[in-house]
């Protein structure tokens, strides 16, 4: 029996959480939280808002499931880490802001980082049991989202609902705009560097619309493997809930007997500027990939309240990175510091 620890139960991925664990009799929720939704009832612990990490404490899970939005699942994580509790992570801000920090803990703690992202879930799977010399690079897939063919002048006018409207996967708001935007793979392109402890150079990213194959990866002996099913976050969740056990899901099996068609195509970097400044970000390292994250939380949320244009999210991002201060991320202190920093710096971009 593993005793699970949902955080961000009313959301997306907290609630086909809910369903896999309520279906697998090896599964018990022992705590689950949100930001300020109701939970009560869900689980023996439960809260709403607060410290995370004082639920965990008093949970004291064997796995922690961190479907949290963005930086705010940053404790959670580094305890799961520090504690040596298995983390299933769908909350990736908080690996993009503080790679470093959260291997290190993980390295003190001894416990395992499982991926949720479907991406990473996917790589997680086709490098299981191999070691870095033999990966000649990591493909990271994506849909393109909503807009994907558009050109820049066809964006200018484009509506969150717009932005909402996802070709292949239902997911919480903030995560729809990164996909419409291409930040979202630019979040993923930094998690993939820290969790498989790839550069840069050897992660590439390539969209296939309809979102069946979600990594791929390729050897030094020439062989590629892929990771292929259809887009059902339930996939990921169960994969990481019940590791190395891999439970049945209620998801299809995939279905080639009528054919499949896979198309792969390049991202359009120049219409989509911020897949091209994650990967700046992570490069620079250190404070900048937090900077990143932080500044796209706040136009991201400008844009879903209507007070920033959908180009003007990259815009935002763009002039707040060009004016932060890089630092090497040595403690949480510092990297809580350059997440209001960059959080300040983008807001000024944004009308009241
Ligand atoms: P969502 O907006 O649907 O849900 C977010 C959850 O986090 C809610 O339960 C909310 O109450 C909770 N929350 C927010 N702030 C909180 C706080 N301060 N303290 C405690 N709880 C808080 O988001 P989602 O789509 O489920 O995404 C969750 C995470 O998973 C994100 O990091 C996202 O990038 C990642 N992810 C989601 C999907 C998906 O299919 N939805 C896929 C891959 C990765
Ligand atoms: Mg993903």
């Amino acid at each position: 029996m593993k005793r699970v620890a949902l955080l961000g139960a009313t959301g997306s991925i907290g609630r086909q959480a809910l369903e896999i664990v309520g279906g697998d009799s090896q599964l018990e929720l022992v705590a689950a939280a949100s930001g300020s939704q109701p939970v009560e009832g869900l689980a023996p612990l439960t809260q709403v808002g607060g410290d995370l990490t004082e639920l965990l404490e008093r949970a004291q899970p064997d796995v922690v499931l961190n479907a949290v939005v963005g930086f705010a699942g940053l404790p959670a994580t580094l305890w799961a880490l520090e504690h040596g509790v298995t983390l299933a992570l769908a909350n990736k801000e908080s690996l993009v802001a503080a790679g470093e920090l959260a291997l290190q803990a993980q390295e003190r703690g001894g416990g395992l980082l499982l991926p949720v992202d479907s991406e990473h879930s996917a790589a997680f799977q086709c490098l299981e049991g191999r070691t870095p010399e033999q990966v000649d690079s990591l493909v990271l897939t994506g849909s393109g989202g909503p807009f994907r063919g558009r050109r820049r002048e066809e964006l200018e006018d484009v509506t969150p609902e717009e932005a909402l409207a996802h070709p292949t996967w239902s997911m919480g708001p903030k995560i729809t705009v990164d996909s419409a935007t291409l930040a979202n793979k630019g979040l993923e392109l930094i998690e993939a560097h820290f969790l498989f402890g790839l550069p840069y150079e050897r992660i590439e990213v390539v969209l296939q619309p309809t979102s069946v194959v979600h990594a791929l990866v390729r050897f030094r002996d020439g062989a590629s493997l892929a990771h292929l099913g259809y887009p059902d976050m339930r996939v990921p969740i169960s994969f990481a809930l019940t590791y190395p056990e891999r439970a049945a899901t209620p998801a299809p099996p995939l279905d080639v007997s009528q054919g499949l068609v896979l198309e792969f195509e390049p991202p359009d970097l120049e219409t989509f500027p911020l897949l091209a400044l994650a990967r700046r970000a992570g490069e620079e390292g250190g404070t900048y990939p937090c900077a990143f994250n932080a500044a796209n939380e706040v136009a991201v949320a400008a844009f879903l309240s209507g007070r920033l244009p959908f180009l003007g999210i990259a815009a935002a991002v763009e002039d707040a990175l060009a004016e932060v201060e890089g630092a090497p991320a040595s403690d949480l202190d510092d990297l809580v510091e350059a997440d209001a920093e960059a959080r300040r710096l983008a807001e000024r971009g944004v009308p009241a």
